[in-house]
């Protein structure tokens, strides 16, 4: 049997396969029991998270022999063609590379004719953002007016580059990321499928890496599982890919946190010989941290710290407050940006391991600034308090004071009334200097 790749063998063929778009997967059911299908359908969302395989599924359902259906047969002649990609009645259309007026104007002329054997003439257009203006104008004529038999099912990543007049004809679906959860416990039924063992850490590691999208989750794991030779674990996928490991952070983070720059940076020396590259180490460090940061706030879910909260040194964590870790993955990821118009990565790296080993010493401005309110504090408490008063009446010394400033107040009133009434003579004189000046 031929080899197939693992997001082939395992797109969904039903909307109940349809994993984290189960919003969309019951609108359409349910539109589709109902008898209420739109002309024009877009579906919005990031990369490979089943916009395609969802316009198939839609297909199907609706050009099933036993359709229009919520739970397409999959046997009959019509579900087998859309299936293989064959039906000559559902038309996939790249939008990439079909972007001109003239190709929009050949499916224009083609939805004149009824469906060749199927109930629905079906057009797939993918990436359709990536029409031109004219391409775009060409298509509303033929999606305000269709046939009846026509079907547009649009898929974008990018709807704000949709324009809105074609928006505002369609039935609108927005696709979500898929979550770390639901793509690891996809990747474990592949593997079980498979025959292949494969350890929580190093799916996850892959569900993180592949962020949100199914397709790319599934990539990698066939990447993965041929050199795993029947059991994936993390270890192989971190010396395979060159990788570093939680176990090799901790090691080189609990010299920072013990203050000792010399073996931290013998500790990083000795992974940079290994093999390991500078942008690996920085973006594993940049990782690392951030988990770090969500330990120390309490969260301590596998999936989104990558491996199981033990893992990480306790050591370091007791060491450095939330404000420190916090202030480490500035760092790193200001590191990150800065690292490629450096004249040396490696000194870059240094120096950032080389802060960390001071970071128990760090405070924010925040912390400063409530030092020196306290401080402040303090110090004019320490003036307000009773000062030693020379003996006699206090009250008439007071009554003195304010009134010899009453008395003071309107002298100074007085006088800046002077100064504008002089400042006006200033200006009158100069008029007059002026007109005087000017022939008549
Ligand atoms: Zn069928």
């Amino acid at each position: 049997m031929s080899y197939e790749v693992t997001a082939t063998r395992r797109r969904p063929q039903h909307f109940e396969d349809l994993i984290g778009q189960e919003f969309v997967a019951e609108t359409l059911k349910n539109s589709i029991t109902s008898g209420q299908i739109a002309h024009a359908y877009l579906f919005s969302g990031p990369r490979g998270c089943g916009k395609t395989s969802t316009a198939r599924i839609l297909a199907k359902a609706l050009n099933c022999e036993k359709g229009p259906t919520p739970s397409p047969c999959g046997t009959c002649a019509h579900c087998l063609e859309i299936t293989k990609g064959s039906s000559l009645d559902v038309i996939e259309i790249d939008g990439a590379s079909n972007t001109s007026v003239n190709d929009v104007r050949q499916i224009k002329d083609e939805v004149m004719f009824p469906p060749n054997s199927s109930r629905y003439k079906i057009y797939i257009i993918d990436e359709v953002h990536m029409l031109s203006t004219s391409a775009f104008n060409a298509l509303l004529k033929t999606i305000e007016e269709p046939p009846p038999y026509v079907v547009f099912i649009f898929a974008t990543t990018e709807l704000q580059k949709v324009p809105a007049t074609i928006k505002s004809r369609c039935q609108q679906f927005n696709f979500r990321l898929v979550p770390v959860e639901k793509v690891k416990n996809l990747l474990a039924d592949a593997a079980k499928e498979l025959g292949i063992q494969a350890d929580d850490e190093a799916l996850y590691w892959i569900a993180r890496e592949s962020t949100g999208s199914i397709r790319d989750a599934y990539t990698l794991f066939d990447q993965v599982a041929a050199f795993s030779d029947g059991h994936i674990t993390y270890e192989k996928i971190r010396d395979k890919l060159g990788l570093v490991g939680v176990d090799r952070l901790n090691e080189l983070f609990e010299k920072c946190a013990a203050g000792k720059p010399d073996d931290a940076l013998n500790v990083l020396d000795s992974y940079l010989q290994s093999g390991i590259s500078i942008e690996q180490l920085i973006s594993n460090s940049a990782n690392y941290i951030r988990s770090l940061l969500l330990i120390k706030n309490g969260i301590t879910k596998e999936s989104l710290l990558g491996n199981a909260a033990e893992r990480y040194s306790a050591d370091v964590i007791k060491t450095w407050n939330a404000i420190q870790i916090e202030r480490a993955l500035s760092i790193f990821l200001q590191l990150y940006r800065d690292v490629r118009y450096s004249l040396s990565p490696r000194y870059e790296l240094e120096l950032a391991f080389s802060r960390l080993c001071w970071l128990s010493q760090y405070v924010s401005p925040a912390e400063v600034k409530a030092a020196v309110d306290s401080a402040h504090a303090l110090l004019s408490g320490a003036a307000a308090a009773p000062q030693p008063k020379p003996a006699g009446t206090p009250h008439q010394s007071v009554s003195n004071a304010a009134g010899a400033n009453d008395a003071a107040a309107p002298e100074t009133t007085r006088q800046e009334v002077q100064q504008t009434a002089d400042d006006q003579q200033d200006v009158s004189s100069a008029a007059q200097s002026t007109s005087s000046g000017i022939p008549h």
